[in-house]
Order: structure tokens, then sequence, then C-alpha cells
């Protein structure tokens, strides 16, 4: 009879320890630590892994590294295909993280039904017959796709062995348990375990295995941080629940560019790639408000513009409140700062309210112009004209400092109409095929002042 073995285990982190701690030593989360039954057997492990046809992976002279490209798999979304750097990578593992409900296996079975491929979706969340109804409201038919409502590894194994699938969607993977393990699902063990069964199956198959998890409310990944350390690629929905658009994000990714994103826009029929995603968080300037202006933000390569609102008003506390949704407080406090100290801004017994609509979150250092042309101008209740548009840093001096692909964005404020785009001086820009928009170069936050609010 095999011996229990119990752990501690960090809830946040997933770090291991034969004892209890008050604080985790890893992470230093406090009252994470919880005791989990494990009972490995490296013995039954290996013995399981034979089953399946081993293929390892043999050394590479660097000089043919890259000759060979891996055979991507088009996921035929070009959305999700840009958002991986080109496809699916064969043998790969990744983990697709998101809120319950906001549309994670929507886009899977999306995905597996838009594919001429053999797919296996195991289901631990819901039945065949839920999955079909769901599959029923998706154009796309994909005779290949077999439903399978299993949570034990060890039998979807031998489903795998059987099928001999190009895909495997685990849907999800708080749900499935290892036999080896003896903690509940959904254990910092049960997770690790399945991980890297499903890991080394990827890499033994060439299979690529997509992994779907909840996030907890602390927004991470629910589980540890350990998952995204075994997998090849985490992509992670954000956007909220209120909202049709939904932004994918990879926050790792083995096989292309990091934090690249994608933007879809849920609809009765699944989920639609948004080409222009700009339209998407631009009103549509019929109504014009203090405390508005556009920014040209980047995230990863796809250049977009947003709109950011402040709202300025005195404080009825004796703290005044700061709050901003969709960027960093910190920041804001800082920019705060700058506006009181070099524009002389009354603004410590203020309250000040920020927020990037569509419930986008950014973290991008070219907002700071935008961010502070819209707390100023809620202060003083002017407009800022809505064919403005702002893109660049902000110092402590005051100082108007350069941002990276300036290029990009302001073409992209082009493309959407824009009049003038008020960017630094440092960015020293020459040749630039526009067709009408007017670069303003400014040194200094209070030079623009002047030319905003004359
Ligand atoms: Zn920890």
């Amino acid at each position: 009879m095999a011996k229990i073995k119990k752990a501690f285990f960090c809830q946040s982190c997933g770090f291991e320890a034969p004892k209890w701690y008050g604080k985790c030593p890893s992470c230093q989360s406090w009252n994470t630590m919880v005791e989990e039954i494990i009972s490995s057997s490296n013995h039954i492990q290996s013995q399981q892994l034979e089953q399946i046809t081993y293929q390892p992976f043999k050394p590479i002279n660097i000089q043919d590294v890259g000759k060979v490209d891996f055979q991507r798999i088009s996921a035929l979304d070009s959305e999700f295909d840009n958002l991986l750097g080109g496809g699916i990578v064969p043998g790969s593992i990744m983990l697709l993280g998101g809120e319950p409900g906001i549309g994670k296996s929507t886009l899977l079975l999306q995905i597996a039904l838009m594919l001429d491929k053999k797919i296996l979706y195991v289901s631990g969340e819901e039945s065949a017959e839920q999955i079909k109804l769901r599959a029923l409201r998706i154009a796309q038919k994909n005779p290949n796709l077999y439903l399978y409502s299993e949570t034990q590894t060890q039998e979807i194994f031998k489903q795998v062995k059987n099928l001999e699938p190009d895909l495997i969607i685990i849907d999800s993977i708080q749900t499935v348990y290892s036999d080896l393990v003896q903690s509940a699902s959904g254990s910092i063990a049960q997770i690790r375990e399945c991980a890297a069964e499903f890991q080394r199956l990827a890499k033994s198959t060439n299979i690529p295995i997509i992994l779907i998890g909840h996030i907890n409310k602390e927004g991470e990944i629910a589980g540890p941080k350990i998952l995204e350390h075994i997998v090849d690629v985490v992509l992670q929905f954000e956007g909220d629940r209120n909202y049709t658009h939904r932004i994918l994000r990879a926050i790792k990714n083995r096989f292309g560019a990091q934090h690249e994103l994608a933007i879809y826009e849920m609809t009765e029929a699944g989920l639609h790639p948004v080409t222009n995603p700009s339209s998407l968080f631009l009103s549509d300037g019929q109504d014009i408000y203090s405390g508005t202006s556009v920014a040209a933000s980047m995230e990863g390569a796809r250049p977009f513009l947003i709109e950011i609102q402040a709202l300025v008003s005195p404080t009825v506390y004796s703290v005044p409140q700061r709050t901003a949704t969709g960027l960093d407080p910190r920041r804001l406090n800082m920019l705060l700062a700058v506006l009181d100290k070099r524009l002389g801004l009354q603004i410590a017994n203020k309250d000040v309210f920020l927020n990037i609509a569509g419930g986008l979150k950014i973290n991008d250092p070219a907002l700071d112009l935008s961010v502070i042309a819209s707390i100023v101008s809620s202060q003083f209740d002017h407009l800022i004209a809505p064919k403005f548009c702002f893109a660049a840093e902000v110092g402590l001096s005051g100082e108007i400092r350069a941002v990276h692909k300036i290029a990009q964005r302001i073409q992209e404020a082009d493309k959407q109409g824009f009049e003038k785009i008020f960017v630094s001086r440092q960015n020293a820009i020459k040749e630039l095929k526009t067709q009408q928009i007017q670069i303003i170069e400014v040194a200094k936050v209070s030079d623009m002042m002047k030319l905003l609010f004359k």
C-alpha cells in the first residue's frame, strides 16, 4: 500500500514545504500555506507514459536551428494566430486564463469547430450535450471534433492514444485530477501534477495542448504561478463582462512576441475578431465634455487610440480621493504632483477620478500627456477639441519625453481622422507620410497648456 505523504503548499505561488509557515518563504504572502496530501510514485508515473509513443527531442546543431520552422497549425483566426506569432506550435502547451464566464470555452470551441483537424475537447465542466448546444450557435462545423467528459488524466491519456488527435483542449485544469496525487482536484498539488503530465504528453507525442485555467479574485491564474512556468504560452482574457469586447493578451510566449494582444467582440454567434480597435474605444464625438482627451497608445505591436476621462471635484473628505481605473494609481499620483509643482494647479484639496474608457487596463507611459490634459481640462472646465490626440511621457520636472514607436502612433491617429497630435520634441520626427494630421512637438507641460487652453 502506498504511504500517504503530506506537504504544505502556498496557494498563491505553489511553494512546497514540509512544515507550516505563517508567511510563505517564497512569495512572502501571509496565511497561504495549506496542507495537501501527495502520494506520488515515480514508478507508476513512468509506466503511464510508456503507453504513449515516445518521441524524445534530440540535440540540434546551432547552424540548423531556425532552418526547419515549426510546422505551426493555423487556428484560421487571424487575431489568434497573430497573438501566438503565427499559429499553434506542435508539442507546445498553452494556458488560457480568464475569469469564469468571460469566453474562454467559447473561443476554444470556436477554434476547434473552425479547424480542419482532429480535435479532442476534454471537458470536466460541462457534459457533451451542453457543449453541443453551444456549438450549434457557432456557424462553423468540424466533423472531426470529439467531445469527452472526463476528469482523470490517466483516462484522458488512454483516449489520446486511441484517437491520436492533432490538438487537445482541456477545459479546465482545475477540474482534472491525477491518480498519482491524492488531494482534491483544483488543489495546488493536483494542478501541478496534472500540468506536468500534460506537458510530458505534449512533448512526447508532439500534440499541442491548450489548458483552460480559471482566474481567482486577485486576478491571478487560480492556483499557482508554477503553472505559468510549466507551460510554453500563457494567454489571458481581460475586460469586463459588462462590455462586449474581450482582450486576449499573451503574457508569456516562447514562440513569439510577448504582450501582444487580440481583441474580440462577444456576440450571440461567438467571438468575432475586431480589426479596427480604435473605433471600439472612442466615443462617436457627438457629445463633448471637459475632462476627456484621446491618447495614442501602443499595446504589443498594435497602435490604438483610447479615451481618457478625468473628473476633478472639490473634496468633502479630509483626505482627497484619488481613483484610477485602468491605469496605475501611483502614476496618477505622480502626475498630480507634477501638475501641482510645475503648473501651480491647486489640486491638493480636490478629488481626482481617472478612467480609461471601455474597461481597458493599460500600462504605457505615453498616456501621461493625455492624462494631464484631461485633468487640467476638468479642473478649469475647458473642452479639448475632439480631434486632438496625445502621445508622450511626462517627467518629474514637467518635461515632455519621447516614447517608442511614435511613427505608428501618429499614423494610427492620422488614419482615424485626427487633426493634431501632441508629441515630445525629443522624438525628432523628420519625414513621416501623413495625410492630414498636424504634428505638434512640445518640450514642457506648461508650453502645451498654453497651446491647448489659450
Ligand atoms: Zn507563496
